[in-house]
Parts: structure tokens; sequence; C-alpha cells
């Protein structure tokens, strides 16, 4: 029979992203809604841990819906990973007669979901980070106003750059995943973009600044992934020192992590929100919401993580035996696509004449 649910808890774990408290606000509003308690736990999974959340009414998510950062809190807390730290958040989350959670987040935060749900707290993930590195959905919480923070901050160096006559190499955050910088780059008119999904071509990167120089341009833009690491200042030198244009490096940071979300990122938030509340309410467990063609759907937690460690190279033995041949068909198939993707967007922004 299905499990009455009276209470449910959500929290925003791992690196906080714009859009989160939108998420939150759904969550909340739509188990209210219906009936359910919601406990709004601070700092991630150490507030489970340690017992901290707050009984969160409809008064408590008005006006967060436009507010960056998380009202919730976050943190990273290694004590969770351990049997002793899931075990006291089970204890709590009996003490409270919490019924289910719901965790936004990135890929580690899942990992702790599936944790309690095989511990038996029914979990739903939402993703909520900039990174956009959960291959399951084609667009997480965060990801487009971390791209419009970008667009803003390198339109003003672009200013002064032009000004100058000067070149800009600029490190853009995305952990591993060169998303944020191969969409910024395109929108930009970045001469160049290094991601770590492709491997760059700096030969043809110094011969294009020095053709376009030649020909009368005055600035350039050269956009670097983070997770190309360590290479942005050392590109910076080298363009200088080959093209003759004196070249700065900026690195952005963690500027990109703050500020209001977009319309986009509210819209994804709040149908993943309500969606994540409808899938515990029925009944549901270890599943992330993820939006594919503009569709809100729901997938087996296990299989995303798998997705993202197949699309990475980092599968442990045995992980694939899991899933059916159509199961990993399925995954294939979204793997080359991505990959044929980044290929041709990167070809796109480093071959474009200007
Ligand atoms: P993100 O969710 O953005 O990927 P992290 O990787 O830092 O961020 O993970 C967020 C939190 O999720 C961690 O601090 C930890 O509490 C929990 N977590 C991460 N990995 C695991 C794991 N393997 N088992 C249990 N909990 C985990």
């Amino acid at each position: 029979m299905e499990k009455k649910f009276r209470k449910i808890g959500v929290l925003t774990s791992g690196g906080d992203a714009p859009g989160m408290n939108a998420a939150v606000r759904a969550v909340t509003r739509a188990a209210l809604s219906r009936g359910v308690e919601v406990m709004g736990i601070i700092g991630g999974y150490r507030g489970l841990i340690h017992d901290e959340m707050i009984n969160l009414k409809a008064r408590n998510v008005s006006n967060i819906i436009n507010r960056g950062g998380t009202f919730l809190y976050s943190d990273r807390c290694l004590e969770f990973k351990t049997e002793e730290g899931m075990q006291r958040a089970i204890e709590v989350c009996k003490k409270h007669e919490i019924d289910g959670i719901v965790a936004i987040g990135g890929d580690g935060t899942f990992r702790g979901a599936t944790d309690l749900s095989v511990r038996g707290i029914p979990t739903i993930g939402i993703p909520g980070t900039i990174d956009n590195d959960i291959t399951a959905t084609e667009t997480t919480i965060g990801f487009d106003t971390a791209m419009n923070t970008v667009l803003q901050m390198v339109d003003r160096l672009r200013d002064t750059c032009e000004s100058h006559a000067r070149c800009n190499v600029v490190e853009v955050m995305g952990r591993g995943a060169g998303d944020i910088a191969l969409n910024t780059a395109m929108a930009l008119g970045a001469v160049a973009v290094v991601i770590p999904e492709v491997a760059f071509d700096e030969e043809a990167c110094m011969a294009k600044i020095r053709r376009l120089r030649e020909d009368g341009k005055r600035s350039f833009l050269v956009i670097v992934s983070e997770g190309v690491e360590k290479f942005a200042p050392g590109l910076a030198k080298r363009i200088e020192e080959q093209t003759g244009v004196e070249t700065k490096y900026a690195c952005l940071a963690h500027v990109v992590r703050g500020g209001d979300p977009t319309l986009a990122d509210r819209v994804l938030a709040t149908k993943l929100g309500v969606a994540a509340v409808d899938q515990l309410l029925a009944g549901k467990s270890n599943l992330v919401l993820c939006q594919n063609n503009s569709q809100v759907v729901a997938v087996d937690i296990l299989y995303s993580q798998c997705l993202d460690r197949y699309y990475k190279g980092t599968l442990k033995d045995g992980m694939l035996e899991k899933f059916s041949a159509d199961e990993k068909a399925a995954m294939e198939k979204v793997i080359a696509e991505k990959k044929e993707e980044f290929r041709k967007y990167y070809a796109m922004v480093n071959d474009l004449a200007q």
C-alpha cells in the first residue's frame, strides 16, 4: 500500500547555485498545498546529522524566488559519508517523523541521497549546480544564470580590451565540465575556447590571433574552462609572447555562482520542485528530476550516476551490469550526442572567421 506522507524534508547541498531558493520554495508550496508539512534542513547533510532544521511555512519561502545563494545554506559534509554519520541522519529523520527528503545539489548530493534511500528514507534529487555536469538532464538549475553572469562580466572586459587593443584570457567555472565555457564563448564571439572535452589546438589559436591583428582587429577574448587546470595564466603569457598582442588574464571564480536567478532558472526550479513532491508523494524514491526536450522527466538516480561515469570514463567494474541492453544503448546514444555537440561547437567557436 502507498505510504501516507505527513512530513518531508528539503535540503540544499554541495556547491550553491542561483535558483536553489526558487526550488525550495516550489517544494515547500507544493507540499503544503497537499497538506504535507515541510522541514527545511539547514546546511545540507550536516543539518540532517546535527538536527538543525526549521518547520517551513508558506511565509518562510515568500520573497526568495528572486534571490541567489540558498537561504537554507549549503555545506560539504564529510561526516555524512561515514556509516556513523548516516545512521545519525536516519535517527534524526525518525525523530522528526520525516517521511521523505528532496535533496537539491549535484552528483555528490545524489550519492548521499542514494545512501539515505537504501536505508529506508525515500529521497528525490533535483539537479542544482551551475556546472551543468549531470548528463541525464539537458540543463541544471543555476547554469543559465551563471552563463549570463559570465556574459555580463566578460562584456565589460571586452570594452576595456577594445579601448586598449588587448586580449583577455578569462577562466570560468564549471568544475570538470566545459559547458559554461563553450556556451559563453559562443555567445561572446570569443576568438578561442579551451575546454576539457576537446584537445586544444594552441598553434591554430596563435595563428588566428596574428592573422586577425594584421587584419586590424583590436581586441580578443579567449575563454578557458577551469576544468583545464592551471592553463589560463600560462596561455595569456604565451599569447602575448607569440602574437605581440598585450594580454591580460582574469579569473571570474565564485562571482559566477552568485546573483539573482534568471527567468529560465526560476522556471526550471519551479517545475522540478513541484515534480519532486509529486514523485515523493506518489511513493517513488531514488529518482532525479531532469528536463529533456522541454519535458520534465524522472530518471533513476543510479542510472543518472552511471551515465555520468560512463560519459567521463570513470565507470567502476560491474557498474554497467545492473542495466539492460536497451538502457546501455540509451546511455551510449546520450553520450555520443553530447560528445558530438561539444566537438561541433568547439570547432565552431575556434574556427569562425571574423
Ligand atoms: P555536489 O552535490 O555539488 O556534487 P559535493 O560533491 O560536495 O557537491 O557533495 C555534496 C555533499 O553530498 C557532500 O558534502 C556529502 O555530504 C554528500 N556526499 C557526497 N558524496 C557522497 C557519498 N559518496 N556518500 C554519501 N554522501 C555523499
